[in-house]
């Protein structure tokens, strides 16, 4: 299979990776929703494995096609936070940009899926000159975020004048990109792409991968060229049913993601996009996951477990707390990786 390929939903049944009695089922929800994945992630998938956790991603399947009653259009509430076409400003000291739609592969749990893959796809000129402006008068805003879609889509000359022009803002202090491209695209970061990110302002990289088998040695090249470039490197999960929601899972993607000088950044909860029931695990059931993870990896190799209040309330940790008030002034009791638990003594204004 040629690399830089993009299968569109037409291409599963040629590529083996759905059974031809699928078709139908596959169009109609190619109707309803975006569908794309790399070649890279084409290759991974074992097509004989019918539980194969990298098409549980990316192919997509009848289940999304059911509506559960508290699913939403928009879960995080992103249209209410969004003063003008392509900016989200849902906390005071930071904005999202999205100059694209368009994402490189489109994720079947997506919490944008009813605008991602969608038109219009590409913010126009003159619209993102109004979000540059939307910035530039608030001088609160210390940290934007492109995200999208996947702004690593966008060509690097494109990518270069967005950093040039956000790192031009004075109180601009910090520029994140949020990307998928280095994981399941790796090929696209080019050091064309790196040497468009290059700024005064700080410059992070925040990067999705949901299962270990998604690190390959293309991936490690991809994000060895950014962290030789000087960008930080961070990384987020989506907590997934069938895919990651197994504690040696997480920890083999977490530990890989560190030795790729990759730190785990946020685990989230899903979200309550529509069609997507099937990906949901309970909350208590990813409080267990943390929780066991806290005795069987390195801090540096646990993220925070999050979730975004449905409706655009932000976003908030959910991890099981280690400590808890004991009788009363009589201390704290703090439950250690193993789950015993120890007396902390009383705070000094109890
Ligand atoms: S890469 Fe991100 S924005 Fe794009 S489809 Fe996947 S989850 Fe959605």
């Amino acid at each position: 299979m040629e690399q830089h390929r993009t299968l569109s939903a037409d291409d599963l049944v040629p590529a083996g990776l759905v059974e031809p009695a699928r078709l139908e089922e596959i169009q109609r929800v190619a109707d309803e929703f975006a569908v794309a994945l790399t070649a890279d992630m084409a290759a991974l998938i074992n097509p004989s494995h019918a539980a194969d956790p990298i098409a549980a991603q990316f192919v997509p399947g009848g289940a999304e096609l059911e509506i559960a009653r508290e699913e939403r259009t928009d879960p995080i509430g992103d249209e209410q936070w969004s003063p003008v076409p392509g900016i989200v400003h849902r906390y005071p000291d930071r904005v999202l940009l999205k100059p694209t739609l368009l994402c490189p592969v489109y994720c079947r749990f997506c919490f944008r899926r009813e605008v991602v893959g969608k038109r219009p796809a590409m913010l126009d000129r003159s619209a993102l000159e109004r979000a540059y402006d939307y910035i530039r008068q608030r001088s609160e805003i210390w940290e934007v975020i492109v995200t999208g879609g996947d702004p690593f889509v966008l060509t690097p000359r494109r990518l270069a004048d967005i950093v040039h022009t956000l790192d031009q803002i004075p109180h601009v202090a910090v520029i994140r990109f949020h990307t998928r491209v280095p994981v399941v695209d790796p090929h696209r970061v080019k050091p064309t792409l790196v040497e468009a990110l290059a700024a005064e302002k700080a410059v992070y990289v925040v990067v999705h991968a949901n299962h270990p088998r998604e690190l390959t040695p293309q991936a490690r090249v991809a994000l060895t060229r950014l962290s030789r470039a000087g960008i930080p490197l961070l990384s987020q999960t989506v907590l997934l049913r069938g895919v990651n929601d197994d504690a040696a899972v997480l920890e083999a993607l977490f530990r890989g993601l560190v030795a790729m000088r990759v730190k785990p950044y946020y685990l989230h909860h899903p979200d309550l996009a529509r069609g997507t029931a099937h990906f949901r695990t309970g909350i208590a059931a990813g409080q267990r996951l943390v929780r066991s993870l806290r005795g069987r990896v390195s801090g540096l190799c646990q993220p925070t477990y999050v979730l975004d209040i449905p409706g655009g309330y932000g976003k908030v940790p959910i991890a099981p707390c280690a400590v808890s008030r004991g009788e009363k002034a009589l201390g704290w009791n703090v439950e250690d990786g193993t789950g015993v638990q120890h007396p902390y003594p009383a705070d000094p204004e109890d």
